[in-house]
């Protein structure tokens, strides 16, 4: 069994000519059902308390007034509750996982560049960061490997994690691009930039490298900060996939035999909705 987590609720912000916008949750939701996922809201709500596990302790109560100012993540009414629900959702995945079944958690705002007291590039809180940090403080024996496939360096994800020995990190991201870290390796966080062009051929060898150092950590839980603006017709970057590279990544994800759970973070393109279908065909096979 797979499980997808949604919720309409994330679909109420958005502002003219803003890439992040409702369609991408509205409508993508539509391909799951459709290829017979249910989908489900998360059972529990999340809370400030989840922001404050890797967050500034006033980093929740900044974005609920308002006051921060990042041109590309606005303060739109009330996004700190719907930041939340879409935390709900990666922490859901998590425990699904943890209890055996991959879970998709298909929400937004997005989580990845959120670091310890900002917000950025689209992000309030971090969805994948938190929800392995959940998964240790319940099970301090875990350890947590997150591979971050957005085409946007995980630079908020990798703040909050590094130098943690229960977390491994690794990203793959175009490099030149927003935000312009992630070129260098350290610690626990291993980084893979790669040209503007890189095509499908290039893409899935380092990914095989990515997750043949993810398992030497030997994690037992598999965290995917998924993005989908690695696609050839993206608006916002320049990396070439095709639409069926997104099974395959999936398979690979898939074929680690961990278990596995992925968060929505990126991916701007029209055929959103048809690249998630073919990545959750892979990644829950
Ligand atoms: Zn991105």
């Amino acid at each position: 069994m797979s499980r997808v987590f949604s919720d309409p609720a994330t679909t109420s912000y958005g502002a003219p000519g803003h890439p992040e916008a409702p369609f991408r949750v509205a409508r993508t939701a539509q391909c799951p059902a459709a290829a017979g996922h249910r989908i489900e809201k998360p059972a529990a709500a999340a809370a400030p308390e989840d922001v404050a596990l890797l967050h500034a302790p006033d980093h929740f109560e900044r974005v609920r007034r308002a006051a921060f100012d990042d041109p590309d993540t606005p303060a739109y009414p009330g996004i700190a509750e719907i930041a939340l629900i879409s935390l709900a959702g990666a922490l859901a995945a998590a425990k699904s996982a943890a209890a055996g079944e991959p879970a998709f958690s298909l929400m937004r705002p997005p989580g990845h560049h959120a670091g310890k007291s900002r917000v950025a590039g689209f992000c309030y809180f971090n969805n994948v960061a938190l929800s392995c940090a959940r998964l240790l403080e319940q099970a301090p024996s875990r350890r947590v490997a997150i591979v971050d496939i957005d085409v946007h360096h995980g630079d908020g994800t990798e703040e909050l994690v590094r130098g943690r020995p229960d977390v491994y990190f690794t990203s793959l991201h175009q490099s030149p691009l927003y935000p312009g870290s992630g070129l260098e390796s350290r610690d626990n966080c291993l980084n893979f930039p790669l040209p503007p062009g890189t095509g499908e051929a290039a893409y899935l060898r380092a990914l095989e490298s990515a997750l043949g150092a993810a398992l030497e950590f030997k994690p037992d839980v598999l965290a995917v900060s998924a993005g989908f603006d690695t696609y050839r017709e993206c608006p916002i970057a320049q990396l070439r996939l095709e639409k069926s590279s997104y099974r395959r990544i999936g398979a690979l994800l898939s074929q680690t035999g961990l278990k596995r759970y992925a968060v929505l973070e990126g991916g701007y393109a029209e055929a959103l909705p048809l690249l998630v279908e073919n990545f959750l065909d892979g990644f829950f096979a």
